[in-house]
């Protein structure tokens, strides 16, 4: 089907486009083919519009470009005045358009000798590859548009910096990292590569690209769903840990399913198995499945722990990106049979750790195996020890109780209704059938971190932190109670 208006390329198209020219012609003639955008997602992209707007702080004197991405033609005139005025030493959002591409720049930066900076800001704490195209075609567009421009700095944030729990230090926040080479370095490929994408735009028909690997990397692509729903239930990207190198040689043999993969081809151990669950449709259960479930001491505590991990530290003396954990469930399972739920969730805004610490070694106390699943809360526990002196001895000893049920299961349990994935959303409809994340308003860690931070808010509305504070509470507690049913239903398969 040939379409009839010309897309326009933008930074974002353009990125798109790197990763997958069917993204990019998704992208420009069928949006409405996209997942919506989750809370979680949503919440990630706030957090870079608030990392970008602090950035800003950091150069006085600028004005902001309102135009909205429809109206980019208004937003280059604006852009085009603010440049001309000198008492405009900084242009935030500033528009321009360039060989069919536009761009909003985070920040250009006037110098005295009327050359410009481009300053492109970022959430991350490293420059990533990604990172150089990115600002790569800012540079291009803009030396085409005939700005004079000095240098291109990445401007991201520094995870060593300490928050003082007064006031945040933007200068120490925020590191910058010179990529004018590696820009200029760019600019022929970035010109071909605009070439490149136009010609396919032109085309008459989308182009025939299979979701692989590549949908993820570097950025998952909103398309996902739409572009996956034909794929066989037990699709060879489904196979655990399994390579770039085999998917491609999969594909190479026009194998899609599972259940179609030569007996001769050498897979994993674990891989062999899924294979093997999905070719005789049952599921593989080890000898050791019941040993690893049942040697325990009680009273057995099934463990998990919320955790956030702002960009731009809340609490005094932590870093950016540090993971803070506000809220732990433990169901705790008798002898005799008895199973009782205890909890703790920070609703203050106030640091949660100490709390945290204090209650949670308060729930374990020094006997019982724990359930957890995956090691995640091993880490936390040690940080939390090298944090609280007061704690330290007590709270080291709790790992030395942990058992992964993850892991357990992973190594001796296998069932073709996990799809390849050991996570507790996978696990639990296939084990538990009664039991299932979607019924709830919660449903995964991103999103609980996301709305503790709505709920500490000091300007979220009373009605609202409670309506939050219920769900949190069931979403975590419903992570516990569901190792409890995961166990308990593999102890009854053998
Ligand atoms: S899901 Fe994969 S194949 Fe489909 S458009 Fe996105 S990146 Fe391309």
């Amino acid at each position: 089907m040939r379409y009839p208006k010309k897309p326009m390329l933008s930074k974002s198209r353009f990125l798109a486009g790197e990763q997958c020219h069917l993204r990019l012609w998704y992208s420009c003639f069928n949006r409405d083919l996209a997942t919506p955008v989750s809370p979680a997602q949503q919440a990630i992209f706030d957090t870079g519009h608030e990392v970008g707007e602090l950035a800003t702080r950091l150069y006085s004197e600028g004005v902001l470009i309102r135009e909205d991405h429809l109206h980019h033609e208004e937003a280059v005139q604006t852009t085009l005045k603010a440049i001309q005025d000198p008492n405009v030493r900084s242009i935030y959002e500033a528009a321009f358009l360039y060989d069919d591409v536009r761009i909003r720049v985070d920040i250009l930066e006037r110098l005295d000798n009327g050359q410009w900076n481009l300053i492109e800001v970022k959430s991350s704490t490293s420059v990533k590859d990604v990172h150089l195209p990115d600002v790569a075609i800012q540079y291009y567009v803009l030396q085409g548009s005939g700005l004079d421009i000095n240098r291109a700095f990445l401007l991201l944030i520094n995870n060593q910096y300490v928050y003082d729990g007064n006031n945040i230090d933007l200068e120490n926040l925020f590191s910058s990292f010179d990529v004018t080479e590696q820009s200029l370095s760019l600019q022929n490929e970035i010109s071909l590569r605009i070439a490149e994408h136009k010609e396919m735009l032109r085309a008459p028909n989308a182009p025939i690209i299979q979701p692989s690997r590549h949908c993820n990397n570097p950025y998952s692509c909103d398309f996902w769903d739409y572009c996956t729903k034909d794929m066989p239930e037990h699709w060879v990207l489904n196979l655990y840990g399994i390579s770039q190198n085999k998917l491609d040689e999969l594909t190479g043999m026009n194998i899609q399913n599972i259940g179609e993969i030569p007996d001769s081809y050498h897979l994993t151990e674990l891989q062999g198995r899924m294979k093997r669950c999905v070719i005789n449709d049952n599921e593989f259960i080890s000898r050791r499945l019941d040993a690893q479930l049942m040697n325990v001491e009680y009273p057995i505590h099934f463990l998990d722990f919320e955790t956030v991990n702002p960009a731009i530290p809340c609490y005094a003396n932590t870093r950016p990106y540090q993971i803070i954990p506000f809220q732990w469930s433990d169901h705790i399972l008798y002898k005799d049979g008895t199973l009782e739920h205890k909890e703790y969730l920070c609703d203050d805004d106030k640091d949660p750790r100490e709390d945290f610490a204090r209650t949670l070694l308060d729930a374990l106390k020094k006997k019982g195996t724990i359930f957890i699943y995956t090691i995640y809360e091993k880490g936390i526990v040690i940080r939390l020890a090298e944090h609280f002196p007061q704690f330290r001895n007590d709270l080291l000893l709790i790992p030395n109780r942990f058992k992964d049920l993850c892991a357990i299961i992973r190594n001796n349990f296998y069932h073709p209704g996990f799809h390849g994935s050991f996570s507790l959303k996978s696990v639990l409809p296939t084990l538990v059938p009664d039991m299932d994340y979607e019924k709830l308003a919660i449903q995964e860690g991103n999103q609980a971190s996301f709305e503790f931070l709505r709920m500490i808010d000091p300007s979220t509305p009373l009605e609202e932190k409670d309506r939050i504070k219920k769900e949190l509470l069931i979403y975590c507690s419903y992570d516990t109670l569901a190792m409890v049913e995961i166990r308990d239903e593999l102890i009854r398969r053998f």
